[in-house]
């Protein structure tokens, strides 16, 4: 296993290429690239989407009220951004109005995470939100439908490195749907976060 001195030069180069990136047109309105935060952990990786306004003021991916309920979210099964888990986007740069990526800056932007998950060869995959299942295992529905399910490297469209996958509801869209009851989409979370724990031990 490369020593962690080793993933993290190999990412400080992905992340130079991202500073001076103009390969699609979200170069022209970005104030910052959103790379990556928490620590290059060869366990745990969570993909989200794509910057929205504090991420790209910052610079660093979920941040604000939703960075907030995903970091409880992990405190809730003694896990951290700090010590456990390394986080993500699909995209590097900010959609103006923080409307969905299109096929082409997807396609774009592509290189960069494919390098991330090259790099770091995690065990488990979170994918945070419909922008990384659609990136990762192609059209397999709706988040609502398939969250909390695993799956295998071979269900994945592209290359894994050996990762089992599990989509889990974006922490947004919890805030905006933030009733607790049994079955809705926080008691949800809370189950599939419990669930990520259990196999996240057994590594
Ligand atoms: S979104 Fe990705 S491909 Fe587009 S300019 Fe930013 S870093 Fe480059």
């Amino acid at each position: 296993m490369p020593a962690a001195e080793e993933l993290r030069a190999k990412l400080n180069e992905i992340r130079e290429k991202c500073l001076t990136c103009k390969k699609c047109s979200l170069c022209e309105t970005r104030h910052n690239i959103v790379f990556e935060d928490g620590i290059p952990n060869q366990k745990l990786m969570l993909i989200g989407e794509a910057p929205g306004f504090y991420e790209d003021q910052q610079g660093k991916p979920f941040v604000g009220k939703a960075g907030q309920l995903l970091d409880r979210i992990f405190a809730s099964v003694g896990l951290s951004r700090d010590k456990d888990v390394y986080i993500c986007n699909t995209l590097k740069c900010r959609p103006p109005d923080n409307r969905n990526p299109l096929p082409d800056e997807k396609e774009a932007c592509w290189e960069y995470l494919k390098a991330q998950i090259e790099i770091i060869k995690p065990k488990i995959i979170l994918l945070c939100g419909n922008v990384a299942v659609q990136s990762i295992l192609g059209n397999v529905g709706g988040i609502t439908r398939i969250r909390g399910n695993w799956y295998k490297p071979e269900n994945a469209i592209v290359d894994v490195y050996g990762a089992k996958m599990m989509p889990i509801f974006h922490p947004s869209y919890l805030l905006r749907n933030d009733t607790r009851e049994k079955g809705g989409p926080k008691w949800l979370m809370w189950q599939d976060i419990q669930e990520i724990k259990r196999e996240y031990d057994k590594l």
